[in-house]
């Protein structure tokens, strides 16, 4: 017997409307790229997401078609995001951050259709619009005064000029739930970027889950500041939380440095907000030597990278500021757990409930995880045993865009649980710790660098034997890439014109290896595989230049 319920689909288009209808008149706040700031309402966002959909139907984009954005935290972003997904398109968020051919190659493998861009990408539009050929049109986000003349670029078009003349209203159109909403590329695994396609449904129930008290804790009473991009998995959901809930949103556009979050902060009351911890210690780094307080900020959740102690102290003991520590992958959507309290810890001793705030938190519900030893046998919850972390759910993968990894059919049967490359230990009261990454990647500020695309600029060196790059740590980015390199017999190539080989070549410069240490092996296991692990240990009085 079935339940006798209304059955809707659970559309990306329900939470703009909702915030239309019921929240109307909540304030949306940007600082523009212009550098002003820009005032209107979710009653706004929503006439002019319909405009966004009617242009798109103008434009003969079909359904599941990809739009692409290159664009930071704004309002028109974010007209963006229910405006495509609503209308039955896929938003391609993409990270500007990248070396514009990996942009191209991304552009290019979800065959976007449209292409929308802050005028701060311009130049990156200009260098790669000529290796894009699917995309048919290209978007400026700015008025029509502001477009610039002679860009080059086939049939720019202002974003006001685009939607200006459409009409406000707009029937969502309704389908499957299943449908695909949006898309993100991740650098975080081997090989290409791989892209973790979003579902309606997957979106809305973590919208849900991401509101909950344990979670983010949102409600229409809060003043939300998402520092995360939203290039970068949907800013961890919260365009969308925010809808569900009504709260106030404040983008901070391009300004990512500590005054300009500080001031946005105090004038926008903002009572919580969301980063990676490079941001924030640019934010503390500000605050600290002026001695200045905040007078709102209530939590601030903080995850893409482990929170460090310092940090947690500095916002709790000194400005009274909440922290939850989160973990999460853009293949996630991209909560899998944060670290709220529970009642038992509130009598703690400060120092043992530290060691709580540590970790990266117990599973939200909606995520079922597990350790798992090289066996693949699971691993015991007691906080030592420590294992290849596995998770699964509606909001988690199940493959990723155009089949690459995973076995789709054990996932639809609903066996499958995705790998995250991380390794975490897990207490006896389901608190999951990273203690180490089993993917070959390097995080530095809150962004991937892949250890094998260093690795094989460096191998392409006439005088390099061998080269291994891992992660050190680093008091600014968390981690930044070194490589280390045996040199051929005979060859006495030096660090410098090492360090300079890798200029001009296919990573962005941030991505470029800090330093280069000349070693005479680099150890090898078994299969003749290097031995990140044990080079960290070899590595470990090592201190960056
Ligand atoms: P995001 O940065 O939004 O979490 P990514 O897909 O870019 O998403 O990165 C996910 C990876 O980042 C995780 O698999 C893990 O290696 C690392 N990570 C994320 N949050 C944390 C955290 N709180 N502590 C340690 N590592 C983290």
């Amino acid at each position: 017997m079935l339940g006798l319920m209304q059955s809707q689909p659970l559309l990306i288009s329900s939470l703009i409307e909702f915030a239309e209808r019921h929240h109307g008149d909540g304030e949306i706040v940007s600082r523009r790229v212009e550098g002003d700031i820009h005032r209107y309402t979710w009653r706004d966002v929503a006439r002019r997401a319909k405009q966004v959909a009617r242009s798109l139907d103008g434009m003969s984009l079909l359904f599941s078609d990809r739009v692409a954005t290159l664009a930071w935290n704004g309002y028109r972003h974010l007209e963006l995001y229910f405006g495509v997904s609503g209308s039955g398109r896929v938003l391609h968020t993409i990270n500007p951050r990248l070396h514009p051919d990996q942009i191209a190659w991304i552009a290019n493998h979800a065959e976007d259709q449209v292409l929308c861009f802050d005028l701060t990408f311009l130049p990156l539009v200009q260098a790669i619009h000529a290796k894009c050929p699917t995309i048919k049109s290209y978007v400026a986000l700015c008025d029509a005064d502001r477009l610039p003349k002679d860009s080059g670029i086939p049939g720019l078009m202002a974003y006001e000029s685009w939607i200006g003349g459409q009409p406000t209203d707009y029937d969502w159109p309704k389908f499957d739930e299943n449908s695909a909403s949006s898309m993100c590329y991740t650098s975080g695994t081997t090989g290409n970027p791989k892209a973790a396609l979003y579902s309606h449904r997957s979106t809305l129930l973590h919208a849900y889950a991401a509101a909950l008290p344990d979670v983010m804790c949102l409600s229409a009473r809060d003043s939300v500041l998402p520092v995360v991009p939203m290039f970068h998995v949907n800013a961890w959901g919260i365009p969308y939380s925010a809808a569900l809930t009504g709260c106030k949103l404040v983008f901070p556009g391009a300004s990512l440095d500590g005054k300009s979050v500080y001031e946005l902060i105090e004038a926008e009351k903002v009572t919580y907000a969301a980063g990676v911890p490079t941001v924030w210690q640019m934010l503390l780094g500000h605050m600290k030597p002026a001695g200045l307080r905040f007078s709102t900020l209530r939590r601030t959740v903080i995850g893409g990278s482990a929170c460090p102690p310092a940090m947690i102290n500095a916002f709790q003991e000194d400005y009274g500021v909440e922290v939850l520590h989160a973990w999460g992958m853009t293949e996630m959507s991209p909560l899998g757990t944060l670290c709220t309290l529970k009642n038992k810890h509130l009598d703690m001793a400060p120092d043992e409930r530290m060691k709580i705030r540590l970790k990266q938190g117990r599973a939200i519900f909606g995520v079922d995880m597990k350790i798992v030893g090289d066996d693949g046998k699971e691993q015991p919850w007691d906080g030592k045993a420590y294992g290849d972390l596995l998770v699964k759910g509606p909001w988690v993968v199940r493959e990723y865009f155009k089949g690459e990894g995973g076995d789709p059919l054990e996932y639809q049967n609903g066996v499958g649980w995705f790998p995250t490359g991380d390794v975490a230990t897990i207490d006896p009261d389901g608190y999951m710790q990273i203690t180490d990454r089993s993917k070959d990647v390097i995080k530095s500020g809150g962004e991937w660098i892949s250890s094998i695309d260093i690795e094989n600029i460096a191998m392409a060196h006439p005088a390099v034997q061998m080269a291994a790059c891992v992660g050190m740590p680093h008091p600014k980015w968390d981690e930044r890439p070194i490589v280390a390199v045996v040199k051929k017999p005979g060859t006495n190539v030096t660090r410098e014109e090492l360090l300079d080989f890798f200029k001009g070549k296919t990573v962005a410069k941030w991505q470029i290896p800090d330093d280069i240490v000349f070693v005479d092996a680099i150890p090898l296991g078994a299969t003749g595989k290097m031995l990140k692990t044990r080079l960290r240990e070899q590595l470990k009085d090592y201190k960056l230049p």
